[in-house]
């Protein structure tokens, strides 16, 4: 028996684990410094109250017999599919409850969706990208084609001129470059998809970051979408569910392509490959889409965005070129002097105990770029701020 041997065919990932290994040695050869993290994606905050009293009621209704739920629907319990679509209603989009399919969260997902594709597709990628994107098509044996982006055309690269794509991955608010496309932009993937029978799949895990008005939250804000696009979104960052664990993938039923239609593929598909998300977990989900859950996440969320700006106005002054920050957790920083990033990283590391994520860990274009998370607590925030413009000045 041959497995899949295209698994021969994925780079070592070295990026976190080298990580790992630097500061751990780091910590070895000083013991008792402390460092402050800026490097890795995970939220420091807790759930909010109104999530936690739905996940205890809905353990306490596991508890009995009159209230309890065994499997749950496979695409998602009705109460949280009908809560999503009305909150994609406030944005005027309509979708309807069956269109949205509750998940375990955005990287099962972005990996599990290629299922709809078969082998041997061609997918494109944008890049710096998060590195999942990359390997899950490796792995379903798919030709890669690289879309490299610079601070020339500020990360939001362009549809190419020629077709032949069978799949697009669009992350805005993006990791880790926290650029975001405007409706203009994104209107150009949108009409390039359409033309070219390509479908996008689009990562909105950061929407809830967004502050500017006329940035969109979700890609069925513009014209023509659901005839060419699948939403994949997460609770992860927005409500602190790195650890818990949901989120939501929307396949609009208007999405064909050949005679297939793509939302029902994927309900056979999801009937065929899950028995459901908890209900206890779904009812935590349900309350992060009530009034009193919003209101409690974008508190939580503001003190990430204080942190942003904090960070944002020690790179200004430290004369660092960047793009997020605004709309989105991530800062990407240029390395000063021409540095490549594993240098830089070096430099925070051994100079200062801030530890960044090196922008080559992205892809290619991201070698002198390094990514800081405003994710972190906000204390360590505002020291490491601090360090980082007496470092630089
Ligand atoms: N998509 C992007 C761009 C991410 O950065 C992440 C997590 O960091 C995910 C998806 C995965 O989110 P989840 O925790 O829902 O699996």
């Amino acid at each position: 028996m041959i497995p899949n041997t295209n698994y021969g065919n994925l780079k070592d990932s070295y990026l976190f684990y080298n990580i790992a290994q630097k500061t751990k040695a780091y910590i070895e050869k000083n013991p008792g410094k402390r460092l402050l993290r800026l490097g890795i994606g995970d939220v420091s905050q807790p759930l909010c109250p109104a999530v936690v009293e739905a996940l205890k009621k809905g353990v306490e209704e596991q508890a009995k017999i009159e209230t309890f739920h065994g499997y749950m629907p496979e695409c998602g319990a009705p109460f949280l599919r009908e809560a999503i679509a009305a909150h994609y209603e406030k944005r005027c989009i309509e979708l309807d409850a069956d269109e949205v399919f509750v998940s375990s969260g955005a990287s099962d997902e972005l990996g599990d969706i290629l299922d709809l594709f078969g082998h041997g597709k061609t997918v494109l990628i944008p890049e710096p990208a998060y590195p999942a994107y990359v390997d899950a098509n490796i792995m379903a044996g798919n030709t890669i084609v690289h879309l490299p982006s610079g601070r020339d055309n500020g990360f939001l690269p362009e549809p190419p001129e020629n077709g032949g794509i069978d799949v697009i991955y669009i992350c805005s608010p993006n990791n880790p470059t926290g650029a975001v496309f405007n409706r203009e932009k994104l209107k150009k993937w949108v009409d390039y998809a359409n033309k070219t029978q390509a479908v996008i799949l689009f990562d909105a895990a950061y929407e809830a970051f967004i502050e500017e008005e006329d940035i969109p939250h979700s890609i069925y804000e513009i014209e023509g979408a659901k005839t060419c696009a699948i939403e994949i979104c997460s609770l992860s960052k927005t409500a602190g569910f790195t650890g818990t664990r949901c989120g939501y993938t929307v396949v609009p039923k208007a999405l064909m392509r050949g005679s297939m239609n793509l939302n029902s593929m994927w309900v056979r598909n999801r009937t065929t490959k899950t028995n459901g998300i908890s209900y206890i977990l779904q009812r935590g989900a349900a309350a992060v889409f009530t009034d009193e859950g919003q209101k409690q996440i974008h508190e939580t969320l503001s003190i990430y965005k204080k942190n942003a700006k904090t960070l944002m106005s020690a790179l200004n002054e430290a004369g660092l070129w960047f793009t997020g920050g605004k709309n989105a957790p991530y800062i990407w920083a240029q390395c000063p002097d021409n540095m490549d990033s594993w240098t830089f990283f070096d430099k925070l590391l051994n100079e200062i105990q801030v530890v960044a994520t090196p922008g080559e860990g992205f892809g290619e274009c991201g070698k002198k770029y390094i990514r800081f998370t405003t994710f972190g607590n906000p204390a360590d925030t505002e020291e490491a701020s601090r360090r980082i413009k007496e470092l630089l000045k």
